[in-house]
């Protein structure tokens, strides 16, 4: 057997079956297609072009980053502090209207790609204007990425009204029907700037391409009431009314969702992006995943923009979800290492119509993946590498990224003066965690 690339991995965590964590394995690619997850003994008479070997390191699948605004990044920093409102009307879209471009957004895009792929991202949903512009930023950062549509009610330097958004999102798919890095969504921006007959023009268009539907929904309490009192329903309820609550509904934030709500989500299975660390900075509320959880519904995760973030780490946000969610519910038992992880990759995957392709590491899907060094200060010793990759790491952990089988990340370990070497820190640990 001959392939292109043996990874040899202290662990590989698969993602299927979800929580599976194996030791000593090696991850086979050939043709930027993974070919085999076997135990690393057996790879003996295999050869390669290529053989990367990380005894230290876990190497699980790149992350899907779920909800983004990729050009937001040029805009990152400001208006600290603000209320909500004041930071939209006062800093966010002042400066949107004056920077507004394809150019802005593609360059906005590479540099937030650049940081992405750099925190182990390689998939990213983004939801802003310019959408060709967007995924062209975030593919020549070397990530794959869904764009969106969007639509919103009221004029851009994209388009005037509804139906020039719709007529852009119709180019949309046009422009990538054949592109394998690329995939399209139809971005209706949220409940409250989105009129009735828009949302059912959007319904339309993604039942006619087959595509999710990548929609803000509850955010906050003041749309919650604002719905009630235009519409006489709650926003989730508007939406099954008009019919776009199926399985290709992606539900952004849903903060402020309602036992009700959450049954018609669950019942659609229609998937939510959850944000926390956007929820948490704009203070919108506690998003009550533990119930979307134990109601089936799938959990992904997002980062959201830079400007209400301010940084795309998907693995600190799955970290901070995982932390908040058991405060929030106050029970330890919930957000579960494992659940975690698996919404920070194959949920993201199942939310994008994209676990065909991506989401983890089994025969015949892309090879898209990364390796963590659990070897560092920060995260020996090593009892629970999956644990420790979500509790103890941090992105800056995070030595190698794959998309489609081609290395796109590689860190150097740094030299320099430190008070302890890797190597002492792991004999001391290592002695300590012989013992017991
Ligand atoms: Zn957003």
């Amino acid at each position: 057997m001959h392939v292109h690339t043996i990874i040899e991995a202290g662990w590989v965590m698969p993602m299927a079956p979800k929580g599976a964590l194996l030791t000593r394995h090696s991850v086979l690619i050939d043709e930027g297609k993974i070919v085999a997850v076997v135990p690393t003994e057996e790879t003996q008479g295999i050869e390669a072009k290529e053989i990367v070997r990380l005894p230290d390191h876990i190497v699980l699948p790149g992350f899907v980053n779920a909800h983004t605004h990729a050009p937001m990044h040029l805009l990152r920093g400001m208006g600290a502090d603000l209320p909500l409102m004041d930071w939209l009307q006062t800093k966010i879209w002042p400066a949107e209207g004056k920077l507004m471009s394809p150019e802005f957004c593609y360059e906005g895009s590479l540099i937030a790609g650049a940081e992405m792929v750099e925190s182990g991202i390689t998939c990213a949903s983004d939801h802003y204007f310019f959408s060709e512009d967007v995924a062209r930023g975030l593919t020549e950062a070397g990530i794959k990425c869904s764009v969106s549509g969007i639509v919103i009610g009221f004029p851009s330097a994209m388009a005037k009204n509804t139906d020039e958004y719709i007529q852009c999102a119709e180019a949309l798919f046009e422009r990538f029907a054949n592109d394998p890095n690329v995939r399209v969504t139809v971005g209706p921006h949220a409940p409250y700037t989105v009129d009735d007959d828009a949302l059912i023009k959007v319904r339309d268009l993604a039942h006619k391409h087959n595509a999710r539907i990548h929609m803000h929904v509850d955010e906050t309490q003041t749309e919650i009431e604002g719905s009630l009192k235009q519409y006489g329903v709650r926003p989730l309820q508007r939406l099954q009314n008009l019919g776009l609550l199926d399985e290709r509904f992606i539900s952004v934030h849903t903060v402020c969702a309602d036992d009700a709500e959450l049954e018609l989500l669950a019942r659609a299975r229609a998937s939510v992006v959850h944000c926390p660390c956007s929820n948490l900075k704009l203070a919108s509320g506690f998003s009550p995943v533990a119930k979307m959880m134990a109601l089936g519904i799938n959990v992904s995760m997002g980062t959201d923009g830079v400007a209400s973030n301010d940084k795309v780490d998907l693995l600190g946000e799955t970290r901070l979800a995982a932390m908040l969610g058991k405060a929030v519910c106050q029970d330890t038992t919930q957000m579960k290492v494992a659940d975690m992880l698996y919404a920070a990759t194959m949920g993201g995957a199942k939310a994008l119509g994209w676990d065909d392709r991506i989401g983890s590491l089994e025969k015949g899907k892309d090879a898209d993946l990364i390796a963590v060094d659990l070897g560092n200060i920060d995260a020996l010793p090593v009892f629970d590498p999956a644990s420790q990759l979500l509790y103890s790491a941090g992105r800056e952990d995070i030595s190698h990224v794959w998309v489609n089988g081609k290395i796109v990340v590689k860190k150097q370990q740094q030299e320099g003066l430190r008070p302890l070497s890797r190597e002492n820190a792991q004999k001391i640990t290592k002695t300590w965690q012989n013992r017991i």
